[in-house]
């Protein structure tokens, strides 16, 4: 007798772990239900609309599916000023709608895994120890942001601005480090997400290896070459690249753009 109850223990208790998850992800899905219902603030509207030429690019229908996204991101997220910066809602808007382009149609939920935002005044110095054996190397080095494994995505505040009013030079700190944020939810940062469909990991990988060694030994004036430091930078690279410059994307990287068009499904060459 004794055995069956301690053979049923961990089916009963993963039952009630199962109950509970159910009816958070259900509280949770009505709480964004709600906040995507209320009205878009006006002030945030004007934010966006001074600071984010790409907002304004956007389809009517993409519009306020972005705006809905913000809303439900500045609600979930936490956002921390470092070294005196002071948060304020159009820091939270910003931020929010640059990295909420991502998500734009993917159904993403909302990045899972971390919360924070960290946010410094501008580019910041940080300082990193490598160990190699008994050898340890410190290294200094400006950052415009970065992106922690299952931790805080870190971003200077002056380059979050400069990513959003410039949706042209394929520069975008936000979009660099959110991507960062979706290529580890499989628990690896190694320039493969998770994609929609099994069958397309295929011409992924088949389109994305060649597209990134050919980086790595040629030159090329479309993506940037931070991408060839590794497939992880690769991916978040081009994805600024496919949202900032997607018409000479596509044009010179066809099969890349097919990729990443897929992987958002988001066109961006319609709202040039
Ligand atoms: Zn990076």
């Amino acid at each position: 007798m004794m055995i069956y109850l301690v053979l049923l223990f961990p089916v009963v208790g993963y039952g009630l772990y199962r109950l509970l998850r159910y009816f958070l992800d259900k509280r949770t899905q009505q709480r964004r239900e709600n906040l995507i219902a209320e009205s878009f603030p006006e002030a945030w509207r004007q934010w966006l609309i001074a600071d984010f030429p790409l907002y304004q690019k956007l389809p009517v229908d993409l519009q306020l599916k972005l705006e809905g996204h913000i809303k439900v991101f500045v609600d979930e997220k936490v956002f921390v000023g470092c070294a005196g910066f002071e948060i304020t809602d159009e820091v939270k808007v910003l931020i929010a709608a640059q990295a909420c382009i991502l998500i734009l149609n993917t159904g993403d939920d909302y990045f899972p895994g971390f919360e924070t935002i960290l946010v410094y005044p501008e580019t910041y110095v940080a300082s990193e120890t490598h160990q190699e054996g008994v050898l340890h190397t410190n290294t200094v080095s400006a950052r415009a942001g970065e992106s922690w494994h299952r931790g805080p995505v870190i971003v200077a505040w002056d380059q979050v601005v400069r990513g959003a009013q410039d949706e042209r030079d394929g520069h975008n700190v936000v979009m660099h480090e959110f991507a960062h944020k979706l290529d580890e939810q499989n628990h690896r940062m190694d320039g493969l997400p998770v994609l929609a469909d099994r069958s397309q990991y295929k011409s992924w990988a088949e389109v994305l290896s060649k597209e990134y060694e050919r980086l790595c030994h040629h030159h090329d004036d479309v993506i940037d070459a931070y991408g060839a430091t590794s497939a992880a930078e690769f991916f978040a690279v081009v994805t600024e690249t496919f949202f900032e410059k997607p018409a000479q994307l596509k044009k010179k990287h066809p099969e890349l753009y097919q990729q990443f068009r897929l992987y958002y499904q988001l066109d961006p060459v319609l709202w040039q």
